[in-house]
């Protein structure tokens, strides 16, 4: 078994109901071994995305991952964090409407930076993001 990081970042807060419905279709296909709502500060957010300072979207996207509660999940079954990964489509929403339609970044994305999800990449940064998130007991 294998566990990811998934964030339902802070646009998705704008709609009760749509955060629920998300959540209960991820709920359908994975188990969720844990569960935290959090508010960033921006020191948190900092950390979370330090291999993107510099870059020119890092602003927005600090400001963006605070300007409102996040849902953290971690999901746990056989190949979750590439399941996850193509649950909700690449960066981009506008190109996943054209491209994978049926991704959940395609259809809740507001903008690139403002893309309502994130899934750990790999085996070490689900790690490492699970313990940002659950402290070192890591669900499973
Ligand atoms: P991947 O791990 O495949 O790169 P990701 O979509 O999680 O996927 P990151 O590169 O880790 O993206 O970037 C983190 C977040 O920063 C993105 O989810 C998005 O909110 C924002 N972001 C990334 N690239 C851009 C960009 N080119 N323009 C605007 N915002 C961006």
């Amino acid at each position: 078994l294998e566990t990811t990081l998934a964030l339902l970042k802070p646009d998705l807060f704008a709609d009760h109901q749509t955060l629920c419905n998300i959540e209960q279709r991820i709920a359908h296909l994975f188990r969720i071994s844990a569960r935290r709502k959090v508010i960033w500060t921006t020191g948190d957010a900092q950390r979370f995305y330090a291999e993107h300072q510099g870059k020119p979207f890092y602003p927005r996207l600090i400001s963006y991952m605070t300007s409102g509660p996040i849902l953290a999940l971690a999901l746990t079954k056989h190949g979750a964090i590439q399941e996850w990964r193509e649950m909700i489509g690449s960066t981009r929403p506008a190109q996943m409407r054209i491209e994978r339609p049926t991704t959940l970044r395609a259809q809740f994305g507001l903008t690139d930076t403002r893309n309502s999800f994130h899934g750990s990449d790999s085996v070490a940064s689900a790690e490492r993001e699970l313990e940002f998130f659950f402290g070192k007991k890591l669900p499973n």
